[in-house]
């Protein structure tokens, strides 16, 4: 094993793994991926908790699944993501699939275009969840791995013509394209509905296969209609074919449960056998990878997304958690146009989720890191959920401090 080379942490888990080792009592860790409260706590949706009493733990049985996953989570999962209106219209066209949270939906779907689609290209957005990259050269080594632009580093803001531009120029026939269905990691910049619209559009006329990231429903806006409303737009091209990478981790703060499904959704005009082929090939890929996705998240979703009463308090935590998010960027953006700091700010307050796109260059993050204790990724992303009402103070400042 000497030819075994050290991979080093990457991405937040190297700045996680730095922040843990400060020992500064200023120390803010604005790197986390999952929410935490106004204490700055790991937070148990009272939903969640509610579910879990009414499981009645002690005597769960700790069965299988079925190797497609359970149909009482699934069922429901996409009835989420197409809504009630809508659903009962697709779901014979859809082939859906429980799996090992977002990230196992992600590698599933790679490798199921890789062995039975083959496009020639996976399109990424230029800046992306740094697990994209690597799920698709991991899972599909002979699609070719291409970032469309995204980010504009000079406004801050979506940069939609060139994103439009490269992908009517290089796109080819068949390829496949990731979209953020909302909430946009690492940026925090989502189409609006009529660049939405363009899109689908676009997806259409070249025949791509689309792959949206739903990681966020709900936890964006706090209303999982709104959310949602990207996915369902694309589902009313009935031409177009494409898949839904589902995540329960933060949205039910399900985290380290692993509970996610997968949708591929065929065309309309398909037999509904095409969807059931297709998921009987998706079980043939799971099985030679985790056999059967973990139940026990799973089953808290499904009482959670079942139970009129449950479900209605979740709806008042989705609003909790992205009330908290609205308000910390409010308090942030405030304190920054309160120091006169240079520069416009108006980023942070329009952006949606758990991340920012700050705009501080990877030297001004050096300092924020040596001079403040702050912890942040290179790029100048901040995870919102760091912030709460005794830091935001010192973090704006410190921001005052390295722009000026
Ligand atoms: N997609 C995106 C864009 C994400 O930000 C995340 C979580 N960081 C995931 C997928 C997957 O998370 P999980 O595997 O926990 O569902």
């Amino acid at each position: 094993f000497e030819a075994v080379d050290h991979k080093p942490l990457g991405g937040p888990f190297k700045i996680e793994a730095a922040y843990r080792g400060d020992t500064s009592e200023d120390k803010v860790n604005l790197g986390i991926g999952a929410y935490r409260d106004d204490a700055g706590q790991p937070w148990l949706l009272p939903s969640v908790a509610e579910a879990k009493k009414r499981m009645d733990l002690p005597s769960c049985t700790h069965e299988y699944s079925p190797l497609h996953g359970l149909d009482a989570f699934i069922e429901p999962a996409r009835r989420l993501v197409f809504g009630a209106e809508l659903d009962p219209e697709i779901a014979p066209f859809v082939a859906s699939m429980q799996t090992v949270s977002g990230t196992g939906a992600n590698s599933i779907i790679a490798k199921f275009l890789a062995r039975w689609i083959q496009p020639q290209q996976i399109w990424l957005p230029a800046q992306t969840w740094d697990n994209h990259p690597h799920i698709w050269r991991q899972n599909a080594p002979a699609i070719q791995v291409r970032d469309y632009p995204y980010y504009d580093q000079k406004t801050c803001s979506l940069d939609f013509a060139g994103l439009m531009a490269t992908l009517e120029r290089d796109a080819k026939e068949g390829d496949a394209i990731l979209l953020h269905a909302c909430a946009h990691n690492p940026t925090g910049i989502d189409p609006t509905e009529n660049q939405w619209k363009d899109i689908a559009l676009l997806c259409e006329k070249k025949r791509m296969f689309v792959v949206f990231d739903s990681a966020y429903q709900g936890f964006a806006s706090g209303n999982l209609d709104k959310d949602a409303w990207s996915i369902r737009h694309f589902a009313t091209h009935p031409d177009l074919e494409f898949a839904v990478c589902q995540s329960f981790s933060k949205n039910l703060g399900l985290y380290g449960e692993r509970v996610g499904a997968l949708h591929i959704v065929t065309s309309r005009n398909a037999t509904p056998s095409v969807a059931l082929a297709i998921r009987s090939q998706l079980v043939e890929i799971h099985r030679g990878e985790v056999s059967i996705a973990p139940a026990f998240g799973a089953r808290v979703a499904t009482t959670v997304l079942t139970s009129e009463e449950i479900f209605s308090q979740w709806l008042e935590d989705l609003v909790l958690m992205s009330g908290r998010i609205k308000a910390m960027r409010q308090a942030l953006y405030d304190e920054l146009v309160a120091l006169g700091t240079p520069g416009s700010w108006k980023h942070v307050v329009e952006q949606t989720g758990m991340f920012s796109y700050t705009g501080l260059s990877t030297d001004q993050v050096t300092v924020m890191q040596e001079k403040f204790h702050i912890y942040m990724l290179p790029t100048g992303r901040i995870s919102i959920c760091g912030l709460r009402d005794a830091n935001v103070k010192y973090v704006a400042r410190a921001i005052d401090n390295v722009v000026r």
